[in-house]
């Protein structure tokens, strides 16, 4: 299957009730660790790129040569999708340009009106080369590469606009965050999705910032159309996480344990297992 648009497989998640994973990654080792863990667990991915890691990554052009050699070398055959992760206007038809296959277009921090002039004319640019779009009503609450949003809670009509000018999917706020939640967090306001669910018809929705939503409540989601669900933070962590237990157990200092190649080997192996984690939970497993 190779490097796809994230259309077809989001309809058919959409259709069949569950939800496919976009996992960010940052350098060679995540990539390769999510790609595997997809064709492992037989299920479609979408590989989130946010404008910092494709310039952390040297450029849009670099992520897509990898991508597509990893693609090749690994014998990936279940569909991936390469996506801009809360691109800029400039940024969503550069990307689209050097090779991504799915953008998405946040203009959710422009008045309505010039969120829909800008969204319309990443559609019609995308659509000619048969690009999947994501855009955004009502920010997102918390930090993502700079961009700080307050969390506002989407207006259904206005989300009805933005789904009506052809995008593949759509993420609205529901009182969810990126990073890490409160502890007085209330939860996510799924009487709200509901509603956007029931006027944009069959849109597949998006989840973002879905780093401590209770199983539960990220399963009820799904059943409410959500059927994208981003996931980086608890990768990050992870990741963190088994790179500190090397280096403070001394492993480093054993033999060759310095080479680069042991010493990211069990934070990408955490990724690895992260990335099947959110994929059983997503009920994406063998529906590649
Ligand atoms: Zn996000």
């Amino acid at each position: 299957m190779g490097l796809v648009s994230a259309k077809e497989m989001l309809e058919t998640a959409r259709k069949e009730g569950y939800a496919v994973g976009q996992f960010n990654i940052n350098n060679l080792e995540w990539t390769k660790a999510i790609l595997q863990a997809a064709e492992d667990a037989k299920s479609p991915v979408i590989l989130g790129v946010s404008e910092g890691a494709a310039k952390y990554m040297t450029g849009f052009s670099t992520v897509v040569g990898m991508v597509k050699g990893m693609i090749e070398n690994l014998n990936i055959s279940v569909p991936v999708a390469i996506h801009l992760d809360h691109g800029t206007y400039e940024g969503a038809k550069k990307c689209i340009e050097a090779g991504f296959s799915s953008v998405m277009f946040d203009g959710s921090h422009y008045d309505i009106e010039e969120n829909i002039a800008k969204t319309k004319d990443i559609v019609a640019y995308a659509k000619e080369r048969g690009i999947s779009v994501e855009a955004e009503v009502g920010s997102i609450g918390g930090e993502e590469d700079g961009v700080v949003g307050a969390g506002e809670v989407a207006d259904p009509k206005e989300c009805k606009m933005i789904a009506d000018l052809g995008v593949t999917m759509l993420a609205a706020g529901i009182g969810n965050i990126h990073g890490a939640y409160p502890d007085n967090w209330q939860g996510l306001r799924l009487d709200v999705l509901k509603e956007i669910q029931d006027i944009t018809g069959k849109m597949p929705l998006v989840l973002h910032g879905g780093t401590g939503i209770p199983d539960q409540m990220v399963r009820d989601a799904i059943t409410l159309g959500v059927s994208k669900i981003n996931v980086n933070t608890e990768c990050q962590w992870v990741f963190a996480e088994k790179t500190r237990e090397y280096i403070e157990a001394g492993k480093d200092k054993v033999g060759k344990g310095f080479d680069p190649r042991k010493l990211l080997a069990p934070g990408t192996k955490a990724v690895y297992d992260k990335t099947i984690e959110k994929m059983t939970l997503f009920g994406s497993v063998n529906k590649a």
